[in-house]
């Protein structure tokens, strides 16, 4: 094979990227361009599905340019994607018929009350089949939205004139043709979060569907996360190159953490954390509230499931902590500062802006800085505040441990990953080993290796764990006593916050 290269394309919510991985799995090059983001209303979020293929390829033509390589260079192509939002089209002429409604958009808050109220199992009541509670979240509500708000789509949705995708279904079908015979298709990662999958047979479920009011004829077609989908033909640049992995972006971190078997575990830290932990090929239910989802699918092998946690308020508590309350000027000033001292003189910070999110569930709690004497300085606010971001991971690790699931280590990733003080306790308040690897752009690296593995580019996930290089590792030193101590004061702390509202 002459080709040396694996192109990963990273849609993100905030940005579309492009970057050229080597064998190795080093990263080469990178295009990058912002995502425009409209906010309509309040609660609203919106993207212009057409401004971010053009977006996209335009960031290919950078990363290519930028590594002096040309198609001929490149093995294969991969996709992760900010999960969960939804794009509708007009399969004839490739244009959205609406503004694809973004994960974080809460309009559709009224539907899932409805079906909620509709089921003693409320919010539960269809987590058995597809791992997720329901949430204005997944794609599910989105889709039915812009069915019962665009004139006509609803009609045309049965009629098969329509498409639904999650961005990755979107760009692979403008990759592979678009209304010229583009490929109308979606990884299982990206569908287990539409809230429309049954997480067992990994196909659509009629009995949810019928409950949404989505009609199978606009769904894509359900496949692996590595094979070849297609071949690219609608751009130049990478014209006849295989399109041949597709992963969610924190199921791609996960894969590009190479933590692939039952307990591999990441966390993402950034202006909120995102927790994977590995459950292998067994499906894992928590009582608790982490989300079940599809971790990766190789080809015709047996999916590999994980549990999900995410953490509201972490990165964002160093903002506010800069913005808010002027205690830094730049959020790399929070380590040096919280150094300067060896504890936090008994004080625990318990982030809860809007809410307790996994293990609590308690949207009637808020923030609270608690165990304050005389002798509290700003330094021990801002110890205090990176120990929260690790209690709330442990948190959620705990949740993990307590379905079953054995942890060795924890795989970290983010921008605030570059925080030692910070990965040195959140190793010690674990119990566990933290490891940083050396190629940080984890969540592409996935996407590469997800495309390179079905093209023979990489022979095994033994080749791509062997190419996973530790940058740094963090062992822990606290005492277990210790550890648990200061991790019941932190469970101390976080009643302090409840029934505020
Ligand atoms: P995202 O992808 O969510 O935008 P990043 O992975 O870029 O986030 O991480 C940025 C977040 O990390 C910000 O919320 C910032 O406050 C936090 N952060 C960055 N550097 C540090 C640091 N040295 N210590 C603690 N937090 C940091």
């Amino acid at each position: 094979m002459t080709a040396q290269y694996v192109l990963a394309i990273d849609q993100g919510t905030t940005s579309s990227r492009a970057i050229v991985f080597d064998r190795g799995g080093r990263p080469v090059s990178v295009g990058r361009r912002e995502v425009p983001q409209y906010y309509p209303q309040p609660g609203w979020v919106e993207h212009d599905a057409l401004e971010i293929w053009a977006g996209v390829r335009e960031v290919i033509g950078v990363a290519l340019a930028r590594a002096s390589i040309t198609r001929h260079d490149v093995a294969a192509v991969g996709i992760t994607n900010q999960r969960e939002t939804a794009v509708v089209w007009d399969r004839a002429t490739g244009v959205p018929i609406h503004r694809a409604i973004v994960w974080q958009d809460t309009r559709t808050q009224p539907m899932v009350d409805a079906l909620a109220a509709a089921s003693p199992l409320g919010v539960r009541r269809f987590a058995a089949a597809t791992g997720l509670p329901l949430s204005t979240y997944f794609s599910a509500t989105k889709i039915a939205w812009i069915l019962d708000n665009v004139p006509d789509a609803r009609r045309r949705a049965e009629a098969g004139e329509l498409a639904f995708g999650t961005v990755d279904s979107w760009l692979l079908w403008n990759l592979t043709g678009g209304p010229a015979g583009g490929i109308h298709a979606t990884d299982v990662t990206n569908a287990s979060r539409t809230q429309l999958l049954d997480l067992e047979t990994l196909s659509w479920r009629p009995d949810l569907l019928d409950a949404f009011g989505v009609p199978a004829a606009l769904l894509p077609e359900v496949r692996s996360s590595s094979e070849v989908y297609g071949t690219v033909e609608s751009s130049s640049l990478l014209r006849e190159t295989p399109v041949a992995g597709i992963l969610g972006d924190q199921q791609a971190a996960t894969f590009g953490q190479a933590a692939f078997g039952a307990g591999g575990a990441k966390n993402t830290y950034g202006t909120g954390n995102f927790l994977l932990v590995g459950t292998g090929e067994t499906i894992v239910r928590s009582e608790a509230g982490l989300l079940t989802t599809v971790a990766y699918r190789l080809g015709s092998a047996p999916a590999r499931y994980a549990l999900e946690g995410s953490v509201a308020v972490t990165g964002s508590l160093i903002q506010w902590l800069r913005d808010n309350l002027g205690l830094i000027r730049d959020t790399a000033e929070i380590e040096p500062l919280a150094a300067s001292v060896p504890d936090t003189g008994g004080a625990y910070i318990v982030p809860a802006f809007s809410g307790l999110f996994a293990p609590y569930w308690r949207p009637d709690a808020r923030g609270a800085i608690v165990g304050l004497t005389r002798y509290v300085t700003k330094a021990h606010l801002a110890r205090a505040a990176l120990e929260s971001i690790a209690f709330q991971s442990r948190d959620v690790i705990d949740v993990a441990r307590a379905a079953g699931i054995e942890l060795a280590e924890l795989r970290v990733d983010g921008g605030a990953s570059a925080n030692e003080l910070l990965m040195q306790f959140q190793a010690d308040i674990l119990g566990i080993p933290v490891v940083r690897p050396v190629v940080a752009e984890t969540t592409a690296l996935g996407a590469a290796y997800a495309a390179g593995l079905a093209v023979g580019f990489w022979g095994s996930l033994d080749e791509i764990a062997a190419n996973w290089a530790e940058g740094r590792r963090w062992m822990p030193q606290l005492p277990a006593a210790e550890r648990e101590a200061r991790y019941a004061t932190w469970q101390k702390a976080v009643t302090r916050t409840l029934d505020w509202l």
